[in-house]
Order: structure tokens, then sequence, then C-alpha cells
């Protein structure tokens, strides 16, 4: 037997590594078990963006003032574990940036007109590598390198059986695998709504030496700061698990980046990553029926932003706490 941790957490993508650094942070000892390699989280622009991505998203009132909510929580939660948090906010460039104001504004986002578009101090940014990585030191938490492939057991005394033998015991696992399959032996119901989960393919280009201080959007491309250079993104191809580039789209999404930047460069270095999605969106997060197991899974496009929300909703669940307001929005039993 390996160890008896408090809680594993299976799975170190922004939403495991969020909730074992907030069940940390509330004095439990949390193992997180990952085979490594990069995910949809590393992989990611970093955005935690609730007025752009409400506008690109058409979404209601309630859900943007929910994305809000989310991102409210991120400057204690950078405080807490020694993050750092970008405020720079980000422009919106095009031709429909006076009807995105009134649009912003309608949604409680505050929004101001700019040379070629519109500014919101609303959007911020994390830099995703140095994120996972201070998450993964955060004291409380170990990080061990193994895929789970069988859960078993029940009521609390959870067995976690790793691919390379090793083997956990643990009252409670929170399930934070990705889009990845269902691992074996999970309950019925659980297993229906992992494998309901929806790979959405996205990739984004990495090109060095360029730079932007405010993220700056448009319609079909974004371009973020990120390690000594900027990523310009994304694609969305939903039901595409396969991680081969696609360089054509790659190449086309550069060239309307670069003319963002108003600056030439090469084409980057593709990076692919497939992100999970429920049909409304929002995450599946909180406890199931099974005892001691707790689900933080498919935030769809917005797992960052959503990372502490998540954790929240998590912890508060084991700990049989009273829930948050936005619990029930991310009910993993809401689609039963
Ligand atoms: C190109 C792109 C750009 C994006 N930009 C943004 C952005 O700017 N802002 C934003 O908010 N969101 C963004 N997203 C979305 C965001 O990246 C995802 O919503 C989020 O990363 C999902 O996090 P996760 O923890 O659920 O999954 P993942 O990051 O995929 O992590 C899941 C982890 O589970 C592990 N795992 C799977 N199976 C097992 C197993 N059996 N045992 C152990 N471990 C296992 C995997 O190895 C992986 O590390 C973007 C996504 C993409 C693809």
């Amino acid at each position: 037997m390996a160890s008896s941790p408090d809680v594993i957490v299976i799975g170190a993508g922004v939403l495991g590594l969020c909730s074992a650094a907030e069940l940390a942070a509330r004095g439990h000892a949390v193992t997180v078990i990952d085979p490594g390699g990069a995910n949809a989280s590393a992989v990611a622009a970093g955005m935690i963006a609730p007025a752009i991505e409400s506008l690109l998203e058409e979404t209601t009132p309630e859900r943007a003032a929910l994305l809000r909510r989310a991102r409210d929580l991120w400057p204690a939660f950078t405080e807490t574990h020694g993050l750092r948090l970008h405020r720079e906010g980000a422009e919106w460039r095009g031709d429909d940036a006076e009807t995105a104001i009134v649009g912003l504004r309608s949604l409680g986002f505050k929004a101001e007109a700019v040379s070629g578009g519109l500014l919101t101090s609303e959007d911020w940014r994390v830099d995703v590598a140095a994120t996972l990585a201070a998450l993964k030191r955060v004291p409380g938490v170990s990080v061990v390198q193994a895929r789970a492939s069988r859960l078993s057991g029940a009521a609390r005394r959870w067995r976690v059986e790793a691919d390379d033998g090793r083997i956990w015991f643990t009252p409670t696992v929170v399930l934070a695998t990705g889009a990845a399959a269902a691992v074996e032996g999970l309950p019925f119901e659980v297993a229906a709504r992992v494998a309901a989960i929806q790979p959405i393919k996205g990739q984004l280009s990495y090109l060095a030496g360029l730079s932007t201080i405010a993220v700056i959007r448009t319609s079909g491309a974004y371009v973020v700061p990120a390690d000594g250079g900027v990523v310009i993104g994304a694609t969305m191809q939903a039901g595409q698990r396969n991680t081969d580039p696609d360089v054509e789209a790659a190449r086309a999404q550069t060239a309307l980046g670069l003319g963002l930047l108003e600056q030439t460069g090469s084409e980057g270095i593709v990076r692919v990553g497939i992100r999970g999605a429920t049909p409304d969106g929002l995450p599946l997060a909180g406890p199931t029926e099974a005892d001691g197991l707790h689900l933080a899974l498919a935030p769809r496009r917005n797992g960052w932003l959503l990372g502490p929300l998540v954790a929240r909703v998590v912890a508060d669940g084991i700990e049989g706490a009273a829930p948050s307001p936005d619990a029930a929005a991310l009910d993993p039993a809401r689609f039963d």
C-alpha cells in the first residue's frame, strides 16, 4: 500500500489541482494522481474572462453573473496559494465593438471604447505553466505520477489502483480526469455521467519573442501573453479526441493574431488539448450518490475561470458544509 491520504484527486488539470489546493488549505492531506504529460489545462491560454466569454457565448445575465462570481474568487485564491494574477484587462477589436460595448454593459460588465475596439478591465488571466507548477507545490498536496486504472470499494473506503500496481486506500476520491474515459469500477451512474462528457479538440500556437500587455481578441482569434511570447488561438472541434495539429487552421489563426498585434512572426508551435464539456457548458462538480466520491469534471471553455469555484464546491461537498449558492448549477446529477 502506497499511503492513505484523506483525499485522492485523480487528475492534475486545473480542476484537480485547484480542488487539491483548496482541500489542503482546509487542512486535508491530499494526494493527486496523474500520469503527467500535457493536458487541456497546460495547453490553455489561461484567460479568466467572464466578460468576453459571456458575449461570445451569448449567455444569459444569470450565467454571466455566475462567471463573474467565479472570477471574483481568484484574488483570494491566488493570495492563499502564492499565485500570480494578471489584471491588465482585455481588448476586443472589430467593427462590432460598439455593439459589443452595449452587450457587455447589459450583462453588467464595464467596457469602454478605445481606438479600434473596446477595453474591458473585467477579464484577467494567469500564466498556465507557472500556476499549474505552483499548485503542485502547495503544502499538504503531493502529486504522484501514475494512471488510476481501477476504483473499487464504496462507503468511504475507496481502493484506488494504478496501472503500475500501486494501491491507495482513502475515504474520499475526487474524479478530475478531464475528457478521459471513465476509470474502471466507477459506480454505474457516475460512469454514465463520465461517458456522456463530450470531447472538444482545441489548438493554439505559441510564438516566442512577441508581446502584448492586455489580451487582444477579435472574432475568430485571440492573442494572450505567455512565457516570453504569446499564444494565438483557439479552435474548437466538437467530438474530436485526436491531438494531431491542424496546420492549415493554425496558419490562418496565426495570421489573424499577427494582424491584431500588427507584428510579423513565424508560424509558431502548435499545441493541442482536449476539453471535456457537458450540454450546458458548466462543469460537473460536487458529491455523487456514492459516499465519498466527488466530481470535478468537464468545464468546457472556461476551466481556468471556474477552477476556484469548482474547488470550493468540491471542498464544501467533502466537508458537508452548506453548499455555496452556485453549487446547484454544477450539480453532477443535473442531467440524469
Ligand atoms: C486551446 C485551448 C485554450 C483554452 N483556453 C482557455 C482559457 O483561456 N481560459 C479558460 O478558462 N479555459 C480555457 N480552455 C479550457 C480549459 O483548458 C479546460 O476547460 C480545462 O483545462 C479543463 O481542465 P480539467 O482539469 O477538467 O482537465 P485536464 O486539464 O484535461 O486535466 C485532466 C487530467 O486528468 C488526467 N487523467 C485522465 N485520466 C486519468 C487517470 N485514469 N488517472 C490519473 N489521471 C488521469 C490527465 O492526465 C489530465 O492531466 C482552453 C482549452 C484549450 C484546449
